[in-house]
């Protein structure tokens, strides 16, 4: 079932030297999990004044050692007082409050002998940031509550910026964007669903499946991204499917992918002939943001990044869920939405 030739190639150009089509803006942007994309979470705590700066140290020592705070390192103990006509310059942050918290003393809160607390004022309620943050906008939101430390991810922060891919890497990204495009219109005008997708070793920038969506009332699971997946497996000697009534759909023989060869390019499962399993190390390029089916599928099948054009009221990878960053599967991936966004959102604009 090899690919007709030339059946998903670029439209050759007739005229020479004609007018390079003005390249239609796009950005790659991550799509984070929950915890990243979230508000930050706030709980209560009590702080109090230092009255006598002189005491800080000491407090600190015991204060810390009396109330550790194991699930929040990123709360900084003593901030600035916030308010300018304040007779003390610092607060410390003395230990979190149940959610039914009213007034305490401080002799209640930091009991003898485990805390002298002289030189600390009246106890008072504020809200901290419950968790570490993740992304920066999350710590400019935290620390508008209490100070707070970040460990910038940054890959994350530059994702975010869309500055992750290089000039090279997204003219590839483009080209199989542009490549899952084609395939969407050749199933629409056989009165299909306008869905493509292509399966990549971004190793070698190879191509090792391309497809549409294939589903009837007969065949309803056939949605493009587990026929590609299929290819893929059809590549490696395995698969399920016949394609052959749809000549647009295609596969590549399987190498051995680059990772391998290179040595320790990346972690890669294989099988006993050396081929990945499945989708392990690959990209999938798909025009339509994932359903939850195909979301899983690419679960199962170890797939390494996930990059889709338009968004899909039902889909599975930010819309409605966020499969791929799930804590509780055994495998996640990286997705970014918005490659060739404008074309994918004109190939099926009422999903
Ligand atoms: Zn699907």
């Amino acid at each position: 079932m090899e690919p007709a030739p030339g059946l998903l190639e670029q439209p050759q150009r007739t005229e020479a030297g004609s007018p390079q089509p003005e390249p239609t803006p796009w950005q790659a942007l991550p799509v984070l999990s929950e915890q990243q994309a979230g508000d930050v979470e706030l709980v209560l705590a009590y702080a109090a004044p230092i009255l006598d700066k002189r005491q800080t140290s000491r407090l600190l020592k015991e204060v810390s050692a009396l109330h550790p705070l194991p699930a929040q390192p990123h709360l900084k103990r003593v901030r600035p007082s916030r308010d300018a006509s304040s007779p003390h310059a610092l607060e410390m942050l003395l230990c979190l409050a149940g959610p039914a918290s009213g007034p305490r003393s401080l002799a209640e809160l930091l009991p003898r002998p485990a805390v002298d607390p002289r030189g600390l004022g009246q106890p008072f309620l504020v809200p901290v940031p419950a968790r570490p943050p993740l992304t920066r906008s999350q710590f400019e939101e935290a620390r508008a509550h209490w100070p707070t430390s970040f460990h910038e991810d940054k890959q994350v922060t530059s994702a975010l910026a869309g500055r992750l891919f290089s000039t090279q890497e997204r003219a590839a990204m483009q080209s199989h964007m542009e490549r899952a495009v084609r395939a969407a219109r050749w199933a629409a005008a056989r009165g299909l669903r306008a869905v493509g997708a292509v399966v990549v070793d971004p190793a070698s920038d190879h191509v090792l499946a391309t497809a549409h969506d294939c589903s009837s009332t007969a065949s309803p699971l056939l949605h493009a991204i587990m026929v590609c997946v299929d290819l893929v497996a059809h590549g490696q000697g395995r698969g399920t499917y016949d394609f052959a009534p749809f000549p647009a759909c295609s596969f590549a023989p399987a190498t051995v992918p680059y990772g391998v060869r290179a040595g320790a390019v990346r972690k890669l499962d294989t099988d006993e002939d050396g081929l990945p399993y499945v989708c392990t190390g690959y990209d999938l390029y798909v025009t339509r943001e994932p359903c939850a089916m195909c979301a899983m599928a690419l679960v199962h099948s170890r797939i390494l990044r996930v990059f889709y054009g338009a968004p899909s009221p039902d889909g599975a990878l930010g819309t409605r869920f966020r499969i791929h960053a799930r804590p509780d599967l055994n495998h996640r991936f990286q997705v970014f939405r918005g490659v060739l966004e404008e074309q994918c959102l004109l190939l099926d604009p009422d999903t």
